[in-house]
């Protein structure tokens, strides 16, 4: 394949600054004949504003396949086509990964365009210092769920990061903080790019009494950022306990036990913690 091809480009677009589009975006964006949009409404004055006559189809998450054969159809024909969603990173918690993959089945050439995605953004400014990272995107919407998908993650070292709409903000962080407890550092990025922008760290037992505080805390789109299990700098109560219990004549493993019920945290990491303890 050559770059004269006819091509799928998948092309970021920004969070809420237009200042965010990169100058390899907008060039694409006005060299191609079609634009396949996940809401054609909302990225007609995008267009607009930079300059771009390209003709849209829709591809969203409820006609993927059929917009995919679109942009087969169109590519088969000599045409290139832009893929973009409503803001950030096409495929990311978004339509476009099932468009990408037909359009790579058959052959066709797809080329990233690096830009704007909200997880990477508020991880840059985290202040989080865990080597690795799991994107989790939106977690369930039933408790039950997401508290069963944040059991499923508990022991893992690296930090989380979820993605929230400002009205289940609350509750996503009460699921938080009921399972994983004390020990955890929960780092809140909203309005990222905008005006109201607010990124605030504290103890992930803290998070929720502090955006109950002020309602304009609640608001917007928001990324959340736990960090990783056994990495907190904040896991002294852990310790006070799991010391006090050992002290008492408690086996190791009983003792983590315990000691999880008591002040939350990943299991294993309370158990090499007791661990060393003992030794
Ligand atoms: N594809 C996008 C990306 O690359 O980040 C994500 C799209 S997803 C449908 C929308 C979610 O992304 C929001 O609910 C929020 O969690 C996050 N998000 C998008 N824009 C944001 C912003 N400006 N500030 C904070 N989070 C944002």
């Amino acid at each position: 394949m050559t770059q004269d091809d006819p091509t799928l480009y998948v092309v970021p677009t920004p969070l809420g600054n237009l200042g965010d589009m990169t100058q390899r975006a907008i060039d694409i964006l006005r060299a191609v004949p079609w634009v396949a949009a996940e809401d054609t409404r909302h990225t007609a004055p995008l267009l607009k504003h930079f300059g771009s006559s390209a003709r849209m189809l829709a591809a969203h998450q409820h006609n993927e396949e059929a917009a995919a054969r679109q942009v087969i159809d169109k590519l088969t024909e000599g045409e290139s086509v832009a893929l973009v969603s409503d803001a950030g990173t096409p495929a990311v918690s978004d339509p476009g990964a099932r468009l990408v993959a037909r359009v790579r089945a058959a052959g066709f050439r797809v080329v990233p365009l690096p830009g704007p995605c909200a997880a990477v953004t508020a991880l840059s400014a985290s202040g989080l210092t865990d080597a690795h990272f799991l994107f989790y995107g939106f977690l369930p919407a039933k408790s039950k769920q997401r508290e069963d998908v944040l059991r499923a993650l508990i022991d893992l070292p690296y930090t989380l990061v979820f993605y929230e709409a400002p009205h289940r903000i609350l509750e996503t962080v009460e699921s938080l903080s009921l399972i994983y407890g004390m020990g955890r550092t929960l780092v809140m990025a909203r309005e990222l790019t905008k005006l109201f922008e607010t990124i605030h760290s504290c103890p992930l037992h803290e998070a929720l009494a502090w955006l109950q505080a002020d309602p304009n805390r609640q608001r917007g789109e928001f990324v959340l950022l736990v960090s990783a299990a056994g990495e907190s700098k904040d896991d002294g109560e852990a310790q006070r306990v799991l010391s006090l219990l050992l002290n008492e004549g408690l086996p190791v493993k009983q003792a983590a036990k315990l000691a999880h019920a008591i002040v939350g945290g990943g299991k294993n990491a309370l158990y090499k913690l007791a661990l060393s303890l003992k030794n």
